[in-house]
């Protein structure tokens, strides 16, 4: 029998995007703290709760104090993107992953974003372990998101005949089932239990096309 392509969303499936937005924080905290004499601590919860706006919030309380501070806003956004994220991949990631690799089932990695902080992720993830560098499918290199079929024809073309089914497993109910569902493809939701994701999952406001096939609570319930 034919192996199956298994494809998987990045940011919210395979690690938490809060863990990767919280470990840039905490690298602008301790940039600004170490330059100023600013507690770290406080910078930290004040970025975090500011969000997208934290940087802006930083500046304007250490201006306050009368502190100096060596650094513009760009420069501290580009700290923020050359940081090397400390992220995690989820529970059940890790051994789900090995499980179909040595099952013989194919791999691939269909995610939205800039190379720079996609390729980051990867790496700081060990995702390479898994995915072979021409099955990692980035909006940023191939020209498409999710939003339109482009990444989900290239991973057909790539897999061809040599799979008898393709899944996609993902979260995020905008754009990673629409064009699955339309495919073919049996769209897998990781249901996000803990109620952190960047997008939160309200299935019922969604038509039936964009809504996944399979609706999973853990990585462990997936080819068990
Ligand atoms: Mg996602």
């Amino acid at each position: 029998m034919l192996p199956s392509l298994v494809a998987f969303d990045l940011d919210d499936t395979l690690y938490k995007e809060r863990d990767f937005l919280r470990s840039g924080h905490r690298v602008l905290a301790r940039t600004l703290a170490d330059a100023t004499g600013a507690n770290a601590e406080e910078l930290f919860t004040l970025i975090s709760d500011n969000h997208p706006r934290g940087i802006e919030a930083a500046l304007a309380m250490l201006a306050a104090k009368g502190l100096d501070i060596p650094f513009t806003v760009d420069a501290l956004v580009e700290i923020y993107r050359n940081h090397t994220p400390d992220i995690q991949l989820s529970d059940g990631a890790e051994a789900l992953l090995t499980r179909l690799k040595g099952a013989g089932h194919r791999l691939a990695l269909i995610t939205d974003g800039s190379p720079r902080h996609q390729r980051g992720k990867i790496a700081a993830l060990g995702l390479d372990r898994f995915f072979d560098p021409d099955t990692i499918f980035i909006s940023g290199e191939t020209g498409g998101d999710k939003h339109t079929p482009l990444p989900f024809r290239l991973a057909e073309e790539r897999f061809g005949a040599s799979v008898s089914r393709m899944y996609y497993v993902g979260d995020n109910l905008a754009k990673d089932f629409v064009h699955p569902n339309l495919r073919g493809w049996t769209s897998v939701m990781l249901l996000d239990t803990a109620g952190v994701n960047v997008f939160p999952q309200h299935i019922g406001a969604w038509p039936a096309v964009h809504r996944p096939r399979v609706i999973v609570s853990g990585f462990d319930c997936l080819w068990p």
